[in-house]
């Protein structure tokens, strides 16, 4: 790279540029791939980050991801899954959005807080940066101060990760108002770091109107000439259609947005995520991203056998056998809301060998009495009942939980759901009547659900959630035991509500047992109920930890119970 370029603009004399530089940082040592969606949002750019992201890890590169969000939240944690997917939670407490689930799927590595931001958390650090007074008097600006802190959170992941290369996916889609300092950034980290050492992929969607029954670039065009006019050439164009592009199509994208053919690339839907690294090394996207940086030599293919096997293992084998899990929750309606239970759900498909199909339980419409819980749940092999937050539909699950129970249908409880198991079983076995957690009523006489004193004190203000990955220590002998094959195991936490100890001699005198707690702390993180088919909660989220070649225990448990 022309290294005078970041030289003499972190030294420069005048006060025009911000460009600060993480100490350590070595011009070219790690290099950088954008990743950005053109012409509509929902065409699998996390997808498509999380197998390029494999397919240069599985060429011998050290990987480091990253999303930038656009968004003004700080972080994801009071996102509306509804909205916006699931909120997805890193072992260290990060709440991010669900891209950074299907990185973790893909790489099966863990990743930190540094490997997710937002415009939220960038600007409020600017504002506070300024409050004390640390930009010396400088009019704070979009341009350099946005961007140079931006770039300068790039190349902290670099320095810190020692990767090879940042793959960076700017959330959102070109066009976009609150993405445009992302890109603007991109634009002058590219040119400060110079040719070669960063590459610029558009994903873009070539339309297929039905009343023409040909593929038309027009859209994907304009969407990319957008990043013409902000500066930014791409390097490698990746054309997202429902059926193959025919090559026409590529030179005129190729012809319009001046990338060589060879760079352009048609990538269609396909059923199986898992067959897409695989498709992509055919379609040799990682081999002109490295041709890009000039690594492709450095870092050659070395066959495919790791690749394959790993396609192998993990793509959706045909069987006859065929279950249907039910869902019930409140946003059944947007199945990225509960995307990591899915993907736990099918992690679990080739090691039972059978097929899984959803039931989506509107909860609040058993609570109604729209349907009862044997018609909502009738023809299930298994129920599962999700996590979630507030009052609504909560009657409804209790309902659902408590003809699981009573009729040996294998049940696992997420998180709220394990807490509406334990209010189910308060209730209808030890006969508290009304029992309830505090978060949705707070005068219940029975609290068996409750916040920790030692966790009202945390900060006073009735209670921080607690997140992340914490230790659960596991009975001996319990069925947890069994599944997991270890006395101690870490999974990840989002809640705020516990089981109240008061009632936990009452609980287990009728039965139920609490087979994991968090130690010294008497948190109770795992419930079994011996005697039954499989009923079984957890108080973490174990759909965080599943990967495909290492289903969660607990998953693998239930779905084995509900083929069986
Ligand atoms: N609302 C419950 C709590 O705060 C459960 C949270 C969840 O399911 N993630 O404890």
């Amino acid at each position: 790279m022309d290294e005078n370029i970041l030289g003499d603009i972190a030294n420069a004399s005048t006060d025009e540029f911000y460009t600060p530089i993480p100490d350590g940082y070595k011009p070219g040592k790690t290099k950088y791939v954008f990743v950005t969606g053109s012409v509509i949002s929902g065409i699998g750019k996390g997808i498509f980050t999380s197998c390029l992201a494999k397919l240069l890890k599985d060429r011998g590169l050290k990987i480091a991801p990253m999303k930038i969000e656009a968004y003004m939240n700080v972080d994801a944690g009071t996102l509306n899954p509804y909205r916006h997917g699931e909120v997805f939670v890193l072992d260290d407490g990060t709440e991010t959005d669900m891209d950074l689930g299907s990185y973790e799927r893909f790489l099966e590595q863990n990743l930190d807080k540094n490997s997710f931001v937002t415009s939220g958390r960038i600007y409020s650090s600017i504002i506070e940066k300024e409050r004390k007074g640390l930009y010396l008097g400088r009019d704070v600006q979009f341009i350099p101060h946005v961007t140079g802190e931006t770039k300068k959170i790039f190349r902290d992941l670099a320095v810190g990760s020692k990767a090879d290369v940042v793959i960076i996916e700017v959330g959102g889609t070109v066009g976009d108002y609150e993405n445009l300092f992302a890109l603007e950034s991109a634009r002058e980290l590219m040119y400060e770091e110079g040719v070669g050492n960063a590459c610029f992929v558009n994903l873009t969607y070539i339309l297929e109107p039905h009343s023409l029954g040909e593929h038309k670039s027009k859209a994907a065009q304009l969407g990319i000439k957008r990043l013409l006019e902000l500066g930014i050439q791409p390097d490698i164009v990746v054309c997202r259609s429902e059926t193959p592009i025919p090559e026409k199509i590529k030179e005129k994208i190729s012809m319009n947005v001046n990338v060589p053919v060879k760079q352009v690339i048609g990538l269609h839907d396909t059923d199986d995520i898992y067959t897409l690294p695989l498709f992509l090394r055919e379609l040799g996207v990682d081999e002109q991203v490295l041709n890009v940086l000039g690594l492709a030599k450095k870092f050659p293919v070395n066959g495919n056998k790791k690749l394959k096997a790993w396609t192998e293992e993990v793509s959706t084998k045909p069987t006859s056998k065929e279950i249907t899990v039910g869902i019930a929750g409140k946003y059944t309606g947007l199945r990225d809301s509960y995307i990591s239970i899915i993907k736990s759900l099918e992690h679990c498909q080739n090691p039972v060998g059978a097929k899984i199909n959803f039931r989506w339980i509107e909860t609040t419409d058993v609570e109604k009495g729209k349907i009862t819980a044997l018609k909502a749940l009738d023809g299930i092999d298994g129920l599962i009942v999700p996590g979630g937050f507030g009052s609504r539909g909560t009657e409804g699950k209790i309902s659902c939980i408590k003809h699981a129970r009573e009729n040996n249908i294998p049940f696992l409880g997420l998180c709220f759901g394990f807490q509406m198991a334990v209010i189910e079983y308060a209730r209808n076995m030890c006969n508290l009547e009304n029992a309830n957690t505090t978060e949705i009523d707070p005068k219940t006489n029975y609290p068996v659900i409750c916040i920790l004193p030692e966790q009202e004190e945390v900060d006073g203000l009735g209670g921080t959630m607690r997140l992340g990955g914490y230790d659960v220590f596991i009975k001996k002998n319990s069925i947890a035991h069994k599944l997991y094959g270890s006395e101690k195991v870490r999974e990840r936490f989002r809640h705020r509500f516990n089981v109240n100890t008061n009632y936990i001699d009452q609980l287990e005198e009728k039965g139920l047992v609490f087979s994991g707690n968090a130690g010294k702390k008497r948190i109770m993180q795992i419930l079994e109920l011996p005697g039954h088919k499989f009923f079984f909660g957890t108080q973490f989220h174990p759909e965080f930890t599943s990967r495909p070649t290492k289903p969660n225990p607990a998953y693998l448990g239930f779905v084995k119970a509900c083929a069986e």
